[in-house]
């Protein structure tokens, strides 16, 4: 079972693996090093995989099924939307894209005002930018070290980890900047209000330098999720946006990951009670059922385009099978007490369950996280907090814990040296709590 395992795979699976490797071309992977799980059913916060076997799923797959795999409402509002009208272009009206909109903003603070929806994150990112830089006159955008906003040409240059190495032309006007990481401080700050106040003392600097009128926008993370779940100090996301108002500038929450109640919250930005102008989200606001994302706009920016046609758009913008989707799963969340839910997860089982793990295990450096986002931050010595090297890096390490999980039936999202344990934000606490057993037993064999 797992890599290189003598077990062989079911016909059919077997069947899977090798069109997908003759034919599939993956995403950020050398494709002839690809050794891809078949999963071919899912339930819940579980999946089954190239043997059969059940893998108790702590990735969400990309941190998108909130609310777990094949929730009866979700799939049930997709069939019906499906038999009644599968497909309108964005241009005519439609009653489940008129609701999405609805819904979504009724979760967001009452200055947002309009949807414009997208068919993922990227697109999302992308579109919040062109807004900031027509509603300003502006191009410069800042964006953050460490964070993740997509892989097309705009946003993987906004990105701040090194996936945008490979594609290391820029962008014109991306500008960086460094985020409060208190594990790892660029500040050599000693506790978290240091570490706020020299980042936002950083961040004002880079405006000062770059000008702050020729910068349209500042767009971050609310939590910074792919590049390690940095919550970010109180305080921080209050002070951005003081620095946005006195400076003119947009400020654009990237809820794309931490959003849709994954943080505890509804969208991760209430944890420091702010108001962005733009918000962008994806993912969790259809579980990830059918792809859809989308820019909340607040009355300012909106404006601009009362009178002037905004010069953008997408043939899929709101697509109705995706919106169906998003009214259903809103509507569990809001009736199940999803966000709730996934606040008391991270309180009550998993903060504990994961601070328990690294009294342990020497090999945990750090952990972070609130809800059900969360992160181990794996390290060559606590002392020198050297991160291990990543899957794919010389260290076998993230490898053999990884291989480890799979062993004991539990599919985490491993990202450099971090294991993310993100698990749908219904999951119930006794398979979170056999999750964290799985977890520590194959660290132990890893370790051993
Ligand atoms: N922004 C953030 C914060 C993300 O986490 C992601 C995806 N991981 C994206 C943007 C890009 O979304 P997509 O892959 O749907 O384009």
């Amino acid at each position: 079972r797992g890599g290189g395992s003598a077990v062989p795979r079911t016909p059919a699976a077997a069947r899977t693996y090798e069109l997908d490797r003759r034919h599939v071309f993956h995403s950020w992977s050398a494709q002839e090093r690809i050794s891809p799980m078949v999963i071919t059913r899912a339930e819940g916060s579980w999946v089954w995989d190239d043997y059969d076997h059940p893998l108790l799923d702590f990735s969400s797959q990309l941190v998108f099924t909130n609310l777990g795999h094949q929730h009866p409402r979700v799939v049930a509002a997709i069939q019906q939307q499906a038999a009644t009208l599968c497909t309108v272009a964005p241009q005519h009206a439609n009653a489940a894209r008129a609701e999405a909109a609805r819904l979504i903003l009724s979760h967001l603070p009452d200055t947002f005002e309009k949807i414009f929806f997208t068919n993922g994150g990227a697109d999302a990112v992308e579109h919040a930018i062109r807004m900031a830089r027509l509603h300003t006159g502006r191009i410069k955008v800042l964006s953050a070290y460490r964070s993740y906003h997509g892989g097309t040409d705009l946003a993987i240059n906004v990105t701040g980890d090194p996936r945008r190495w490979e594609n290391d032309h820029g962008a014109a006007g991306v500008v960086h900047f460094f985020g409060p990481f208190l594990y790892r401080s660029p500040f050599h700050a000693t506790d978290e209000a240091q570490e706020c106040e020299r980042a936002l003392a950083h961040l004002e600097q880079v405006i000062a330098l770059e000008g702050p009128g020729t910068i349209a926008a500042v767009v971050l993370e609310s939590i910074p999720g792919t590049a390690g779940v940095m919550v970010p100090p109180a305080g921080y996301l209050r002070g951005v946006r003081e620095l946005c108002d006195r400076n003119g500038l947009v400020m654009i929450a990237d809820e794309v990951m931490a959003g849709f109640g994954r943080a505890g919250r509804w969208f991760a930005f209430e944890l420091d009670d702010v108001r962005p102008d733009l918000v962008t989200f994806a993912k969790g606001v259809t579980s990830g059922y059918v792809p859809l994302g989308g820019v909340a706009i607040t009355g300012p920016v909106l404006r601009t385009f009362d009178d002037r046609a905004y010069p953008g758009g997408l043939t899929y913008s709101g697509h109705p099978l995706a919106c169906a989707a998003a009214v259903a799963t809103v509507r569990a969340m809001e009736d199940e007490g999803t966000v709730a839910a996934a606040d008391r997860l991270g309180r009550d089982v998993l903060g504990p369950g994961l601070r328990d793990l690294a009294a342990r295990h020497p090999v945990i450096g750090d952990v972070r996280g609130v809800g059900a986002f969360w992160a181990l931050d794996l390290v060559e010595d606590r002392a020198s907090r050297t991160p291990i090297a990543p899957t794919g890096g010389t260290s076998e390490r993230m490898g053999r814990i990884t291989a480890a999980c799979r062993v004991e039936g539990l599919l985490p999202f491993v990202s450099s040296n971090r294991i993310h344990v993100v698990p749908p934000l219904n999951i119930s606490d006794g398979d979170a709590r056999a999750g964290l057993a799985m977890l520590d037993r194959a660290l132990g064999a890893a370790e051993g």
